[in-house]
C-alpha cells in the first residue's frame, strides 16, 4: 500500500473561506479526490495544503436554468448520470459519466474534478520507485521525454471522458477566484501542453458547469481495453450540423482537437488527417490510428439512427 505524502487538510465552510484558503501558494482543490489523492500517493506532486470542497453546498446538484442547466462543480458523476433533467435534454452527458472508471468510482468523482483531470501517459502514471528507474520525466522529475526524446514538451493525454461532449454541447464552466466570478468555453480551457493543462489562473476554483438548451444529438464513443475501470485510449464525440458535421477527439495528446466539416461523410477523413497519437499509452499508436477511423465512423453512424 502506498502511503500518502504529509499535508495539511482544510474544510472551508463558505465559497470565500477557500478562495482565500487557494489563494495560498501550493494549496490544491481535493473533491472526489479519485485523481488527486493516487498522484499524490505517487508523488507526482507534493501540495502543502488540500482545501476540500465537500463542505460548500452551494457547489452541488444541478437546477433548471432559463435556457439551459447548472451543475454544480462538487455533483458527483453517478448524480449526473442519474438526473432525470441530464437523461432527458443531454444523453451524452449521462452516458460518457457512467463510462468513467467504476460505479463506486462515480459515487465519489465529481463534474469539475473531471473537467480538471490531470494529463496521463504510460512513463508518468507510475509508482515512484519504477519512474526512479528510467529517471523521471520532464512531468516529473527528470529531464527528458520518453515519448518524443528530442522534444521539450508534455504530450500526456488529456483522459476526461465527459469533456468531448460538453465541448460539442456548447457548455461554459463558472470559475471563482480572487478577483471574482468569471466564465470560460470549455472549448478554451486547455491547452497543449501536458504539464500546465490548462488555463485556470492559480487558486482558482471551478464552481458550476452550465449548459446551453440542447442543440442536437450528440453521439459519444469511448475507446479502451475493459469495459470497467479503464482510462480511455480514444474518445470521440460527434454532431450533425445541417449537411455538416463536428468531432471533438480526446485521449490522444494533451488538448481535445476539434474537426469541423461542411459534408459529414468528409468527417471521418477529416479526423484522420489532424489525430495524430503518440505513443503515451500501452496500446501502439499505429491501432490507435486505426480506431480513430473506426470510433469516428461508428459516432457519425449513431447521430444518424
Ligand atoms: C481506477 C480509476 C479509474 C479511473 N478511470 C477514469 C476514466 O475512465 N475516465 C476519466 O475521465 N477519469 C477516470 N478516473 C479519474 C477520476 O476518477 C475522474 O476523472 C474524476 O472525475 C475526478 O474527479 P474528482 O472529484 O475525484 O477529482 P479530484 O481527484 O478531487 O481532483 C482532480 C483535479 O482537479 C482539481 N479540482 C477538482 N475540483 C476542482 C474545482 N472545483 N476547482 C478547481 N480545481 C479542482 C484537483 O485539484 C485535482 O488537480 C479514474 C480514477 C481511478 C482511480
Ligand atoms: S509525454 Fe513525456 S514528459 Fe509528458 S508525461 Fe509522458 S514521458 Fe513525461
Amino acid at each position: 500500500m502506498l502511503p500518502l505524502p504529509i499535508f495539511k487538510l482544510e474544510r472551508p465552510d463558505t465559497l470565500e473561506q477557500a478562495v482565500e484558503l487557494m489563494a495560498v501558494p501550493q494549496s490544491r482543490v481535493l473533491a472526489g479526490g479519485t485523481d488527486l489523492l493516487p498522484n499524490l500517493k505517487h508523488r507526482l506532486e507534493t501540495p502543502k495544503t488540500l482545501v476540500a470542497l465537500g463542505g460548500l453546498r452551494e457547489l452541488a446538484g444541478i437546477t433548471a436554468e432559463e435556457h439551459g442547466i447548472r451543475i454544480g462543480a462538487t455533483t458527483t458523476l453517478a448524480e449526473v448520470a442519474a438526473h432525470p433533467l441530464v437523461n432527458g435534454c443531454y444523453p451524452a452527458l449521462a452516458n460518457a459519466s457512467k463510462t468513467v472508471g467504476t460505479s463506486t468510482i462515480q459515487e465519489m468523482a465529481t463534474l469539475g474534478g473531471n473537467l480538471l483531470l490531470d494529463t496521463r501517459c504510460k512513463y508518468l502514471n507510475q509508482p515512484q520507485g519504477w519512474r526512479q528507474t528510467i529517471g523521471g520525466c520532464l512531468k516529473c522529475a527528470g529531464h527528458v521525454c520518453h515519448v518524443a526524446q528530442q522534444g521539450t514538451g508534455c504530450y500526456a493525454a488529456h483522459s476526461a471522458d465527459t469533456v468531448p461532449v460538453l465541448w460539442l454541447m456548447g457548455a461554459h464552466i463558472e470559475i471563482v477566484d480572487k478577483d471574482g466570478l468569471s466564465t470560460l468555453p470549455i472549448s478554451a480551457l486547455y491547452t497543449d501542453d501536458g504539464i500546465n493543462r490548462h488555463v485556470l489562473p492559480p487558486g482558482a476554483l471551478l464552481t458550476a458547469v452550465i449548459l446551453p438548451e440542447p442543440r442536437g444529438f450528440v453521439a459519444h464513443r469511448k475507446l479502451r481495453l475493459r469495459t470497467a475501470i479503464d482510462y480511455p485510449l480514444l474518445l470521440v464525440a460527434v454532431r450533425r450540423e445541417g449537411a455538416g458535421a463536428v468531432a471533438v477527439i480526446s485521449a490522444v495528446g494533451p488538448r481535445p482537437i476539434e474537426v469541423r466539416v461542411d459534408n459529414a461523410q468528409d468527417l471521418v477523413e477529416a479526423a484522420m488527417a489532424v489525430t495524430k497519437p503518440l505513443n503515451t499509452h500501452i496500446m501502439s499508436t499505429s491501432w490507435r490510428r486505426q480506431m480513430v477511423e473506426v470510433e469516428v465512423r461508428r459516432a457519425l453512424e449513431a447521430t444518424t439512427r
